[in-house]
């Protein structure tokens, strides 16, 4: 069986328990109900019944006694006499039965049962139960009137109950029960139960940081430590004695998701709860923040006795953290400006910011392991040089700014065209120089040519500011390895070759300068 299992009995016994409070009440109750007792004994302060009783039944007997002795003053008849006392015991609910009796012992006029009921009070004097009331004829005696009267105790306990004075003692007993159970109660809250926990450890309690409460199985407070009190406006009050569950400002602060409160929680489980965080907000507005940590404190047995609350104030180190979290933020933000700047300069140092093609030395950076790659792999590679014809005349014709737009056209669909893998650049005013891995010269001179049509039927039209303008280029293939081009700018000089064969030719054409001998030059 676990600790969890043994401690719900335990603390359900606990409960049904009578509480000290119960026992303290009921003591002092009968106490008071002895001591009220001895003073009745001694003062006589609760009314006599039975004395009263006496009182009244003898005052009967007399008025009984004076009718008798007129009705034998009339006539000295015992059985009209008789028939008087059958109708008196019939009519009155006290008296049982009565007689007459001669002074020598012989009955003059009884009711039924008078014989068989009648106990002769010893000594003559009269009982609570058997009254004789003295008949006298002159100075001399006569005789007596006995009148036999019920017991005026209660037969039955319901009986009892409906006695006045016990019924007083149980409406004092029950009140001043209550009374005195309202007023320990609120007077126990602010004895110190704390007495129970040693002074020393007490003390020893007092020097933590930490703010520490003890709870008691209901979860009053036992013991609440100065850094506890100190923790918040509300916390410095009466706190012995109270609910824990009253401190509605540590209840609302909890920031806890579980319906039972952790100090509940951890009673019903062997694990303590640990770092529940609770947020304050004083009065002041002020925000502070701690942990919450709860622990049950078990018997030999396993059972849950209390509960130990600890509560940690972590403002401070929050407050540090957000700092620190607020700063590693900034510096994130800086970090991401700072790359975005450097991918800017990266850019500036890179590409040619009027055609944002690479410039020479980024693409001179790219081809070099290109060229490396293809040379170790013999896989082919191949380079194009293009320039833009008579460009020369846009400028004289429309000016520089259009001459700018024309290679900024030309560069747009040259971008256009490449693929992933390929590197173009801007290789001098309107020149324009490309690496095309994995492509063979004709096939190389099959894309140029398909990118120079591209040019011839889209550039011109492009210019928006110039209408009709029509723009051409020439372009030189060369192929790695052939000729003497096995290195970068030997490459780019064959391709250069073809580019001037194709001026030469007429441009607005490709040429290829290591075309097979026997072909002429692919016009693609
Ligand atoms: P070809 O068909 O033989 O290439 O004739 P072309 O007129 O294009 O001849 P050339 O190469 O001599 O002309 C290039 C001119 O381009 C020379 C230079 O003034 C101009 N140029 C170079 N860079 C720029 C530039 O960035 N902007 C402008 N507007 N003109 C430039
Ligand atoms: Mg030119
Ligand atoms: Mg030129």
């Amino acid at each position: 069986m676990t600790e969890a299992n043994t401690s719900t009995p335990s603390s359900k016994r606990h409960r049904w328990a009578m509480s000290p409070t119960v026992r303290i009440s009921m003591g002092l109750v009968s106490l008071l109900i002895g001591l009220l007792m001895i003073l009745d004994l001694i003062l006589k302060i609760l009314p006599d019944q039975r004395a009263m009783t006496m009182e009244l039944r003898e005052q009967i007997a007399v008025h009984l006694a004076v009718q008798v002795r007129r009705l034998l003053n009339e006539e000295q008849n015992p059985i009209k006499l008789q028939s008087v006392l059958v109708e008196t015991v019939e009519q009155s609910a006290d008296i049982q039965s009565l007689a007459v009796r001669r002074q020598s012992g012989a009955v003059y006029a009884a009711t039924a049962l008078h014989e068989k009921t009648w106990e002769t009070p010893p000594l003559g004097a009269s009982t609570l139960n058997a009254v004789v009331v003295p008949l006298n004829a002159g100075d001399k005696r006569w005789g007596q009137m006995e009148v036999g009267f019920r017991s005026p105790w209660p037969a039955s306990i319901l009986g009892w109950l409906k006695n006045p004075t016990v019924q007083l003692i149980g409406t004092l007993s029950t009140a001043c029960f209550i009374a005195f159970y309202l007023y320990l109660r609120r007077v126990l809250q602010h004895l110190d139960p704390s007495k129970a926990i040693p002074e020393r450890v007490r003390v020893a309690f007092d020097t933590l940081t930490e703010g520490l409460l003890v709870l008691d199985i209901d979860g009053q407070i036992l013991m609440a430590n100065s850094a506890f009190r100190g923790f918040h406006p509300q916390a410095g009050g009466i706190l012995l004695g109270r609910s824990i569950d009253q401190l509605e400002w540590l209840v609302k602060g909890l920031k806890d998701d579980d319906a039972l409160p952790p100090w509940e929680r951890a009673l019903t489980t062997s694990e303590p709860i640990l770092g529940v965080p609770v947020d304050l907000t004083e009065k002041d507005g002020e925000h502070r923040r701690a942990l919450l940590n709860c622990a049950a404190v078990r018997d030999a047995a396993g059972n849950a006795r209390g509960c130990l609350v600890t509560l940690d104030d972590i403002t401070e180190i929050d407050l540090v953290n957000r700092r620190l979290q607020e700063t590693m933020t900034e510096l994130e933000v800086s970090r991401d400006k700072i790359q975005k700047q450097n991918e800017e300069l990266q850019l500036l140092a890179n590409c040619d910011p009027m055609t944002g093609c690479f410039n020479r030395r980024a693409f001179f950076s790219r081809a070099e392991p290109m060229l490396a790659h293809a040379l170790k792999t013999g896989e082919p590679l191949t380079c194009f040089m293009t320039d833009i014809d008579k460009f020369k005349s846009f400028n004289d014709t429309y000016g520089h700014s259009v001459g700018d737009l024309v290679i900024q056209q030309v560069a747009r669909i040259l971008k256009a065209a490449m693929r992933p893998q390929d590197v173009l650049c801007r290789y001098g005013g309107e020149e324009f120089c490309a690496f095309m891995p994995g492509l063979d010269e004709a096939a190389a001179a099959a894309v140029a040519d398909r990118i120079r049509e591209t040019l011839e039927k889209e550039a011109g039209p492009a210019v928006d500011a110039v209408p009709n303008l029509r723009i051409t280029s020439s372009f030189g293939v060369a192929q790695l390895g052939k000729g003497n081009a096995n290195n970068a700018l030997l490459l780019i000089e064959r391709a250069d070759q073809g580019l001037y064969a194709a001026k030469e030719a007429g441009r607005n054409q490709v040429q290829c300068i290591d075309w097979h001998p026997g072909k002429a030059p692919a016009t693609h």
